[in-house]
């Protein structure tokens, strides 16, 4: 977690005022003018009215203006407290929702924008989702200190005002604990914010293994491996402990200079003094009334007290500030392939040329090394390879989720770069290995997209799944495509099988009608006869559409017009199955291992 300046600090804070009061402006108003509110009425009522009303009594004055006093004291406060119940039920927790949900829109719409090659990048995904968490305590916690900080201030300038008037030499005592009190608290928050720092690795690592015991992910691999239960359980452990031993370490110094501050310094000094002050004026040098003794303790207090909660409020704002750092700094990441820029996709099927293209996901790394090959419109190419020469990535560039390091790609002879992108993606159907389904009904999932609701809409969803040979004759599926997938959220949900989620996953792609497709091992999940019938049905729909095909199952590939073979991201062969088979080399080796495991 970053540690900033001063500057910084208020650099974060000045950015929420702002974005607060762009997004709330009435709720902000309200909620500042509460603030005030609270310590003017608390001044007049503990302050100003005690000393009116002591004194008139003292000196024996008419008893109708104390009942004035209280008369007006109680129409104020009837007033105040209506006021405050609209602001405490209506007007807060509406305000708050408005502005957590104008923020996480503003970090959805980032993150949906924000390059892929961030992802990978661990520092900055950790600090995301810190930040993101972070979110709605970074506004709750800024509002408090907002509300607080006004407030004392307030509240501070009116009993100074006041006391200045009718007691300044007591101001003198403040000037002079002061300083200390404020350098002991600086540096409690200092070690608070060390401590906290210092906690958050541990922190992490124990949320870590709380996230593994909670998530249903998990829940069956851990009945399966015990042990894995065990050693989660005693990582848990192990960071509770370095947990414990920061703070024990911290404890002490904190310990320490609370004890002077809060108790030496600001109860046995400040008070001790005041009180040896005020009654040194009142009963020896016979300055001071009862009612001025009275007034003048509340006033020091209150301003003391004040001020002890604005440097308080101060750590909390130093570490509140790191996260809205945090956030925006994510806010502010620039975005390579940025999404409105770019010209519009010609209509119909295109060529696709992949030219002398590099690419690595970190530096360094080099996981595509010179790939070159052209797709022509209509036709069905297969790449294959074992696992990790660096398939997925490619197909992951043409997607333009990632761009070349060198080298370009070109759709209907244009570098992909120059498209709008957004248009380019969904000029393109893709089913990917680790899609994913969403807590939707099932017509949404194969949408992925608003719906119009109409007949048409639905009858074109059908279709695509039946033409993914999923079967809707289900009896789980009581509201057929309707139905709720996923029993996150809906009782009568459906899990689907990774076989039928496969299915789904096709269907989005057959329910576009895009002039390309990707498919990237779309019948994993599927058992050998389904992935057969699929493929026959697959090559009928996509018959004069291009594809493109990844598949480790070299017999769902062979009738491709081109295979292109991968090994530690180069093409190291291409041609037809047969050619390629005839050339007797890598491709043909792993075909005989797995025709070898099939027979
Ligand atoms: P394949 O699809 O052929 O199995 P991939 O394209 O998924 O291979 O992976 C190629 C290489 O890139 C592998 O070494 C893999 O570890 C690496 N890789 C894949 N994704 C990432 C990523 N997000 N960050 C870093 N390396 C990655």
């Amino acid at each position: 977690m970053t540690k900033l300046t001063w500057r910084q600090i208020i650099a974060q804070q000045w950015y929420l005022t702002g974005f607060c009061f762009k997004h709330a402006p009435g709720f902000m108003v309200y909620h500042l003018f509460e603030a005030v509110k609270l310590q003017v009425s608390i001044f007049f009522e503990f302050t100003f009215t005690v000393n009116y009303v002591l004194t008139v009594a003292e000196e024996g004055g008419d008893f109708r203006k104390i009942l004035w006093c209280m008369g007006i004291l109680m129409a104020a406060i009837a007033v105040s407290t209506v006021t405050f119940a609209i602001y405490k039920h209506y007007v807060f927790p509406r305000g708050k929702q408005t502005l957590y949900q104008a923020l996480r829109m503003e970090i959805y719409e980032k993150a949906k924008e924000i390059d892929l090659s961030c992802y990978d990048d661990k520092d900055f995904y950790e600090n995301f989702i810190l930040a993101t968490e972070e979110t709605d305590r970074c506004l709750d916690k800024f509002l408090v200190f907002e509300n607080s900080i006004i407030a004392r201030l307030v509240g501070i300038s009116c009993t100074l005002v006041y006391c200045v008037w009718i007691n300044p030499a007591a101001l003198l005592i403040l000037a002079v604990v002061l300083p200390f009190e404020l350098y002991c608290a600086m540096q409690e928050n200092k070690r608070t914010v060390e401590a906290r720092m210092e906690r958050l690795p541990h922190e992490q690592q124990r949320e870590y293994g709380n996230r593994v015991f909670y998530l249903s992910d998990y829940a069956g691999e851990l009945r399966l491996y015990p042990q894995m239960k065990d050693r989660c359980r005693n990582d848990y452990a192990e960071e509770n402990k370095e947990i414990e031993a920061i703070n024990r370490q911290y404890g002490k110094q904190l310990f320490a200079y609370g004890l002077l501050r809060g108790g030496i310094l600001s109860r046995l000094v400040k008070e001790g003094a005041i009180w040896t002050l005020l009654l040194y004026q009142m009963l020896v040098l016979r300055v001071l009334s009862g009612a001025q003794l009275v007034t003048s303790r509340a006033c020091i207090w209150r301003a003391s007290n004040n001020m002890e909660i604005v440097i308080n409020s101060f750590r909390t704002v130093a570490e509140n500030s790191a996260y809205v750092y945090r956030i925006r700094e994510f806010m502010q990441m620039e975005t390579s392939i940025v999404s409105e820029k770019g010209d519009a996709v010609p209509e119909g099927s295109g060529g696709l040329s992949i030219e002398h293209v590099d690419f690595g996901y970190l530096p360094g790394q080099q996981v595509l090394k010179d790939v070159s090959f052209a797709v022509k419109p209509g036709q069905k190419i297969a790449l294959v390879g074992y696992n990790g020469s660096g398939k997925t990535t490619l197909v992951k560039l043409l997607l333009r989720l990632y761009d070349p390091d060198r080298g370009k790609i070109c759709y209907h002879g244009k570098d992909i770069r120059d498209y709008q992108v957004m248009a380019y993606r969904r000029s393109i159907g893709s089913v990917f290995q680790d899609f994913k389904l969403y807590a939707a009904t099932l017509k949404e999932n194969v949408l992925m997209d608003a719906a119009d609701g109409s007949r048409e809409e639905s009858f074109r969803v059908e279709q695509a799944l039946y033409d993914a040979h999923f079967t809707l004759e289900d009896n789980r599926l009581s509201y057929q495509i309707e139905t709720p997938l996923t029993t996150e959220f809906e009782k009568d949900g459906v899990n689907l099988s990774g076989g039928e989620a496969q299915k789904v996953a096709i269907a989005r792609t057959l329910y576009r009608k895009q002039n390309m497709i990707i498919m990237d091992e779309p019948s994993s999940a599927l058992d050998p006869l389904a992935e057969y019938r699929l493929n026959q049905e697959l090559n009928e729909i996509a018959r004069d559409k291009t594809v493109i095909f990844i598949s480790h199952r070299l017999s769902t590939v062979r009738d491709a017009d081109c295979i292109y073979m991968m090994e530690n991201g180069r093409i190291v062969e291409s041609g037809t199955h047969e050619a390629l088979l005839a050339e007797d080399g890598k491709y043909a080796a792993m075909w005989k291992v797995q025709a070898g495991l099939y027979t």
